[in-house]
């Protein structure tokens, strides 16, 4: 025999949790299942353990997805300043980091705290350990656990990305999106690190640790953010951005100096300062370390007097931009996010549920939307557990 519940929501992260927060306010009998052994676990680990939970800037131009229209709705229904609302109830000491970017003042339990307050408050129980499997569609929805079966009328897809699978990430939302014959956009690793190989690398050896600023473009993406070298390849706000535009085989441009014209600026230097060395004047502008890397590499030891016209286009070619071709990304090992997901055309986008299923509702990560690096990942996790527990 079966018990049944009002809202079964697969997943309790933050679109899942969200969700439940809204149904149970509206009286709705609400159960969250997540088949990990604690819930919101990326919460608990974003922002590098202060979650950025949200940005005052966030607008549908900060996310990616094949309908770009899609998220207006939802995000124009529940805004930051909603969210930032909900933190001041919860007297959450957060504070503007840059960019709009608000962090946890102290931690990222907050957050996760806030949000499982605001459940017991509305009555909505969480459970974990619970591995679940959809026996039957309706409504009423036939869901089985390892301990009972359960009906609802409502059921919630809210089982994220592929992104860090040792927090317990599957592809389980897509997969069983794919069953039932809902269109899937093709995924892949965004928010993560670019690696390289071979000859590439070796370039790179030594800068390790070193952030410069970059307007950086990958495709129809560009950002003004920092570069970071790594051990590996590149990685950074810039470079994370980046990855979201990126397609293997493609390169990234890097202007390594985005508020300077190289070529106008040696030829007057050249000028001005004769006797000066190329990797002084450089140093000027980025760290010593890596002026000295560029030397080496690509430009020798000139003084500026030295430099003909050609050997400055030379060294512009390496700066403004300097283009690299990544052998690939980190992965899902270390992406912040999955690109892709279930087709917002199978959506309703004021009320998540599947045009073709009736009472079957998706939201967060696992929806074709994905927000730029700064707590826009977060806003449509609200946003769309938001519009989707109005409706459940
Ligand atoms: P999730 O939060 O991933 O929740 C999904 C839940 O479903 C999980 O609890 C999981 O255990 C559960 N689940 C999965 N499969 C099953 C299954 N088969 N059965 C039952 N349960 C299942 N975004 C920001 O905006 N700001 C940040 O600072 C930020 N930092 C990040 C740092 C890191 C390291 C990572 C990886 C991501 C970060 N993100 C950040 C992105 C953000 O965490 C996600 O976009 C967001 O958590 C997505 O919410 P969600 O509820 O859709 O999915």
């Amino acid at each position: 025999s079966a018990t049944s519940v009002d809202v079964l929501i697969i997943g309790a992260g933050a679109a899942g949790l969200m969700c439940a927060i809204a149904a149970g306010a509206r009286g709705r009998s609400v159960r969250v299942l997540d088949h990990a052994n604690k819930p919101g676990k990326k919460i608990l680990m974003s922002g590098g353990g202060r979650c950025n939970f949200t940005n005052m800037h966030c607008g549908p131009d900060n996310f990616l997805s094949a309908n770009p229209h899609f998220c207006k709705s939802a995000l124009s229904r529940y805004t930051p300043w909603d969210f930032i609302a909900l933190v001041e109830k919860h007297e959450v000491p957060y504070h503007e980091k840059t960019l709009g970017q608000l962090f946890c003042d102290r931690s990222s339990k907050d957050i996760l705290n806030l949000l499982l307050a605001e459940c017991e408050q509305v009555g909505a129980s969480v459970e974990t350990h619970t591995p679940v499997e959809i026996e039957q569609l309706g409504p009423p929805h036939r869901v089985r656990t390892p301990q009972e079966t359960i009906d609802c009328e409502s059921l919630v897809i809210a089982t994220g990305g592929y992104s860090i699978p040792r927090m317990g990430a599957t592809g389980w939302g897509f997969d069983f999106a794919r069953e039932l014959g809902l269109a899937v956009q093709a995924t892949r690793a965004a928010l993560v690190p670019f690696v390289f190989e071979g000859r590439k690398l070796e370039q790179l050896e030594g800068l390790a640790g070193i952030s410069v600023d970059t307007r950086s473009t990958a495709a129809e993406g560009t950002f003004r953010e920092n570069l970071l070298f790594t051990h590996k390849g590149l990685s950074g706000p810039a470079m994370l951005q980046v990855s979201s535009y990126w397609q293997p085989g493609e390169p990234v441009q890097i202007d390594l100096l985005p508020d300077q014209n190289l070529t106008e600026e040696l030829k007057r230097l050249r000028r001005d300062r004769p006797r000066a060395s190329l990797s002084t004047i450089l140093a000027q502008h980025w760290p010593k370390r890596m002026a000295e890397r560029w030397c080496e590499l690509w430009f020798g030891h000139p003084t500026l007097a030295e430099l003909s016209d050609q050997a400055i286009d030379n060294i512009v070619r390496h700066a403004q931009p300097w283009t690299v071709w990544p052998a690939g990304t980190e992965g899902y090992r270390t992406a912040e996010v999955t690109i892709g997901g279930v087709d917002t055309d199978e959506l309703s986008s004021k009320t998540m549920e599947a045009k073709q299923q009736p009472g079957l509702f998706f939201i967060g990560e696992v929806v074709d939307v994905t927000g730029h690096l700064g707590g826009h990942n977060f806003q449509w996790a609200w946003a769309s557990g938001q519009a989707a527990g109005q409706f459940v």
